[in-house]
């Protein structure tokens, strides 16, 4: 092995210019893959967990300068479904042997505490693990979310480089969303983070200290995904991120954090056919298919070419669970709890 990737291997320490060298080269790119998977086998095992994924709502108040679901673009057709619809995507998933549902939306105040009480106490008799994905929220919103039962909460930073993050989210400031981050952690929830790779003037340099934030942060789930130009938005003609570049970020992360959870995410398969099943095999240990019903899932237009975007949600769960088995891992039959995460 060679004595970089060796060093990770074996302490979980990576220099900020060492994390750069192995950005910048791609000679130690089958190595870095390999003690990554190594790692994800030694830490976790060959269990893949399940997350069905409903996006519960399209409306979002924030102009995020690559997403689709932006306030200022008028092109999308908007959609929320009530307490109703969500349980019913959340029944499907339960039907299907998954444990965990994740609430994903736009930032849409229409979903009051009450609101996201009423929906967590629905969900919580189907005996789910909960994670909620809203966006910045004040600390006794995520309060109240906790009380009524919700497990974890997905709240990338997307860059820790505060003039990239300037520039991507008007309106917007990185130190509330590092607060949010800490309130979330102080809840004592399970706290999942990530970046996006490849946007706009993103240097290796800025990469490396997200990676290293994140360590630092001891998140307990990192999703990494490449960057995808949406014509809808002000980045329309940027290209998108590099695949490669996002899966060796990912396998660094799994490096430096070995025991945390890893989605294999939907962008990387919108890049590669075989995205997830390359990231399952580079450190990542869960997949996140998306339950949300055909009509709506069509909407939800965070980037184009969403992978699974015609399947319901019987085929999307079919067709991940073969994914899974084909490459000799096995689905998971427990909430998959991170393994860095204690009750308090
Ligand atoms: N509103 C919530 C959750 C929905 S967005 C939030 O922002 O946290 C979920 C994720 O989609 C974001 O965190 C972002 O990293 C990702 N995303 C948005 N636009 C994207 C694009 N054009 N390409 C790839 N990922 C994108
Ligand atoms: Fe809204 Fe999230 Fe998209 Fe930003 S990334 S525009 S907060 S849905």
């Amino acid at each position: 092995m060679n004595s970089l990737i060796e060093k990770a291997f074996s302490s979980n320490i990576l220099e900020k210019d060492e994390i750069v060298f192995l950005l910048q080269n791609d000679f130690l790119n089958a190595e870095l893959f390999d003690a990554a998977d190594k790692t994800r086998k030694k830490n976790i095992g060959n269990k893949v967990h399940l997350r069905g994924l409903i996006e519960f709502s399209n409306i979002c108040a924030k102009n995020c300068r690559y997403c689709g679901l932006r306030c200022s673009n008028k092109k999308l057709e908007r959609y929320r479904l009530n307490t109703k619809n969500i349980i019913e995507c959340a029944q499907k998933a339960k039907n299907h042997g998954i444990k965990t549902v994740v609430l994903q939306s736009g930032e849409d105040s229409f979903y009051s505490i009450e609101t996201m009480q009423e929906i967590i106490h629905n969900l919580k008799k189907l005996n789910l693990a909960i994670t909620l994905s809203l966006g910045e929220k004040t600390y006794e919103e995520y309060k109240a979310y906790k009380e009524a039962g919700a497990n974890r909460y997905l709240l990338r930073i997307e860059t820790t480089d505060p003039i990239l993050y300037k520039k991507m989210h008007p309106k917007m400031n990185l130190n509330n969303r590092i607060t949010c981050l800490k309130n979330l952690k102080e809840l004592n929830y399970e706290v999942g983070s990530g970046c996006l790779v490849g946007l706009p003037n993103q240097s290796l340099n800025s990469l490396a200290n997200d990676l290293l934030f994140l360590q630092n942060l001891q998140v307990d789930m990192a999703g990494i995904g490449p960057f995808i130009a949406n014509p809808d938005t002000p980045l329309a003609k940027e290209p998108n991120g590099s695949f490669i570049l996002a899966l060796k970020i990912m396998a660094i992360m799994r490096l430096l954090l070995p025991k945390i959870n890893i989605p294999a995410t939907t962008s990387m398969e919108t890049l590669n056919k075989n995205g997830q099943i390359i990231a399952l095999q580079s450190g990542a240990n869960v997949i996140m298919p998306n339950v949300t019903k055909i009509n709506y899932r069509k909407k939800y237009i965070i980037y184009p070419g969403k992978t699974g975007i015609e399947q319901n949600e019987e085929e999307t769960i079919l067709s991940v669970k073969s994914k899974i088995k084909n490459i000799g891992r096995e689905i998971s039959t427990n909430f998959g709890t991170s393994k860095t995460w204690k009750a308090k």
